[in-house]
């Protein structure tokens, strides 16, 4: 009897197709095909081969290959598998979020030919009224090398457009330019730094050679030279043909870390992050799984790429919340790096100045080697933290005096300062002071946060938005006012107080635009005196050699919050952006505005050692029976009604009951209604993963088969990263 194959498809099934195998096809797993599915036809993912045939079923065959290779390796194949099974999502899922959008669809895996453009100096003359196509060819003109289509239609030009100049013949295709064929400019070469006595120390560690798998954690403080490291590392260890992933929370915020990659290794550097276009991810991801020996720098979903030659993974600020994928495969990019190492039997190295407690407690059981890098590379100390208590002082945007009289002073010195406010928008609510109306969302349980430049108030939840009015909607008074700080209000105060310096927003609405962060950040690089205003944005990774102070304008934020990891994140986010004070050669100064400043979180900080504080941090997290001392998973549901949501989780309540499992809950989420949805949550935690596990998988399989009320949705949250 001939042999059948098991099929994944890109649907949230939890279970595999079996079809048989027409004579003359050769299948392997990983491989794609294309298979009849209902009375369509899609593209499946072999995961078995040789199966035996289950007796009396009659199977359909498969149509065809989509290529003789596997499109996943084995390695990849397993990996997936793995977090599959760890995280409870469908395995064909998991299986098809490593493929490139274009594989999805099953087309074929070449790379479509890049077309280059370049101008002409003949052709016909262009109608009066083809502003676009002018601008286009006038554009055209200014780049004389030439220019890649898809390069064409970010710019914002059409593929239209385009056609219409190249058939008046005002354009023609020229032959790109190979790559690899840029040398690297001398000056640049000449910027690479030698280790200081600290770093090699750090470095060598590192390189301890070792057969197969380990991990490391690099604790270096900010402006350490971590990345510096890295760069030395995989000069040292990489041959010339291996792969290396280096895993960062964020690409397009932080331009500079990639150029500084570039610097050392050129055209070997490759980038995997959202903004790429489904070309270009076709390109990148045929080059992984051709086994070029690049080395990849990419956010979360670069650790499912296909990989054939992986030789080391680093995983900069590792403990960054985006790693951790908030929706459909909820997988952990770190945690996955960690077992992908283990399977590739390579070393992986974490870094961070705020290590995750997981990994400082990993570092504690010895599954990881802590490497400590504790002085600056620069000459400059690590900033002094003070703690402003601002319960009875009066406030300018949120900004007290004595706040003002330092942002002043740094200027007066020449340096530049920064200033963290947590949101963005001018003001997170509008309040009426007669009849005390604030003004919600319609579609959530949250308030609108008040949009000044744009006139307009917007949920950040749902991205709800309504124009801003003068008057209470309520009641038309006109005592109808923002209330608390955002970005927006913080920058007027700033430009007012300031007026002859450049004030410079960060957050999520200012650079939006296309290379406006570049432009931002080119400003700031110039060394001129300026304020820099921002979010977390301006937390990440920034390397500011004149920023000598940076003022936080309220710390309390995370104090007081129910979520288990709020302290944590609060300590990381004040560390972090305090490391962008002093880290060129100038020592820098933070001031942290509270109204809480006996906190013993708050008095720590400045005290300040990260590793004493994640001491402290993990000891609360023993009593209170948290991660990484507990396993936990949450049961997630969301309906067009409360009741719903609660039912589906009551009656997965019975199923949760094992010994050494504790179940809290369903109570509705902190937030428990987002976008019309009502949300609730079960929360599960034990002591023994495995067996959390096992139950987990049965669960869901049960659930499957479970018909439950319409409009409900269920999901499964293991190692959750928000608990509210
Ligand atoms: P981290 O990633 O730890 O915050 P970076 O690697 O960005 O630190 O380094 C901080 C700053 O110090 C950067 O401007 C970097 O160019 C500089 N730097 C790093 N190592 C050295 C060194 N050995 N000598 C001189 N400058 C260095
Ligand atoms: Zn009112
Ligand atoms: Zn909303």
């Amino acid at each position: 009897m001939p042999l059948i194959a098991r099929i994944a498809l890109n649907r949230p099934l939890r279970r595999l197709f079996d079809y048989t195998v027409p004579g003359g096809l050769k299948l392997v797993p990983g491989q794609r095909v294309r298979i009849p599915f209902g009375q369509q036809q899609t593209t499946g993912l072999v995961v078995q081969t040789g199966v035996e045939p289950p007796p009396g079923i009659n199977l359909k065959p498969v149509f065809a290959t989509l290529e003789d290779w596997p499109a996943l390796p084995e390695e990849t194949l397993n990996l997936l598998s793995w977090a599959s099974d760890y995280y409870q999502h469908p395995l064909g899922e998991c299986l098809f979020t490593a493929l490139p959008p274009a594989l999805r669809r099953g087309r074929k895996a070449e790379e479509k030919p890049v077309e280059w453009w370049m101008a002409c100096n003949h052709g016909e003359p262009l109608p009066a009224n083809a502003h676009r196509q002018k601008e286009l060819l006038e554009w055209l003109s200014q780049h004389n090398r030439g220019t890649a289509t898809s390069d064409i239609i970010k710019a914002g030009f059409t593929r239209t457009q385009l056609r219409a100049l190249s058939d008046k013949q005002l354009v023609q295709t020229i032959a790109p330019p190979v790559p690899g064929s840029q040398p690297e400019a001398p000056e640049l070469l000449a910027r690479r730094p030698t280790l200081s006595a600290a770093q090699a120390a750090a470095a060598e560690e590192l390189a301890s050679p070792r057969e197969g798998f380990s991990a490391f954690l690099l604790y270096g403080i900010t402006g350490s030279g971590k990345t510096e490291i890295y760069l030395h590392y995989l000069k040292q260890q990489l041959g010339a043909g291996d792969q290396a992933l280096v895993l960062v929370p964020e690409i397009n915020l932080t331009p500079q870390t990639v150029a500084r990659f570039r610097h050392y290794f050129g055209t070997r550097i490759v980038v995997w992050h959202s903004a790429l276009n489904d070309s270009e991810r076709l390109t990148t991801w045929l080059k992984i799984r051709e086994g070029e020996p690049v080395i990849l720098i990419g956010t979360r979903s670069a650790v499912l790429l296909p990989f054939t030659g992986l030789r080391t993974i680093i995983v900069d600020e590792e403990h960054d919340s985006s790693y951790k994928q908030g929706e459909g495969f909820r997988y952990s990019g770190r945690d996955l790096a960690v077992y992908r190492a283990h399977l590739n039997r390579c070393p992986v190295i974490l870094g961070s100045a705020t290590p995750s407690l997981e990994s400082v407690y990993n570092a504690e059981q010895g599954k990881y080697r802590l490497v400590k890098l504790e002085e600056r590379a620069g000459n400059a100390a690590p900033p002094a933290i003070s703690l402003l208590d601002i319960r009875s002082r009066p406030l300018e945007g949120g900004l007290s005096r004595p706040a003002l009289n330092a942002i002043d002073q740094t200027l007066a010195k020449g340096d530049q300062a920064l200033v963290f406010v947590n949101r963005r928008g001018f003001a997170p609510v509008m309040m009426c002071f007669d009849c005390g109306h604030m003004v919600g969302c319609p579609r959530c349980d949250t308030r609108l946060t008040y949009h000044r430049r744009d006139r307009a108030m917007r949920c950040h939840h749902c991205n709800y938005q309504t124009a801003a009015t003068e008057r209470c909607p309520k009641c038309q008074s006109d005592a109808f006012k923002p209330v608390g700080q955002g970005t927006e209000r913080t920058e007027d105060i700033l430009a007012s107080a300031f007026p002859h310096t450049p004030v410079v927003r960060v957050d999520r609405d200012s650079t939006q635009r296309k290379g406006s962060i570049q432009n931002i950040l080119s400003q700031v690089n110039s060394g001129k005196p300026c304020v820099l205003v921002g979010t977390q944005m301006l937390a990440k990774g920034h390397d500011f050699p004149n920023v000598t102070l940076v003022v936080v304008v309220n710390a309390d934020g995370g104090l007081f919050s129910v979520d288990f990891r709020a302290p944590e994140q609060l300590i990381q986010t004040l560390l972090q952006v305090s490391g962008r004070a002093g880290r060129g050669t100038k020592s820098g100064k933070v001031l942290v505005q509270t109204c809480h400043s006996d906190h013993p979180l708050l008095r720590t900080l400045c005290e300040g050692h990260y590793l004493d504080i994640a001491e402290q941090l993990l000891s609360e997290r023993e009593e209170g029976l948290f991660p990484p001392f507990r396993a936990m998973a949450i049961f997630r549901a969301e309906a067009d009604t409360m009741e719903k949501s609660l039912q589906v989780l009551d009656a997965i309540k019975p199923l949760t009951h094992a010994p050494g499992i504790e179940t809290w809950g369903p109570l509705p989420a902190m937030i428990a209604r987002r976008a019309d949805k009502h949300r609730a949550q079960l929360v599960l935690n034990t002591r023994n993963r495995k067996r959390l596990n096992t139950l987990l998988a049965g669960i869901c399989q049960e659930l499957d088969q479970k018909k439950l009320p319409a409009g409900v949705k269920w999901m499964i949250d293991v190692d959750p990263q928000e608990t509210g």
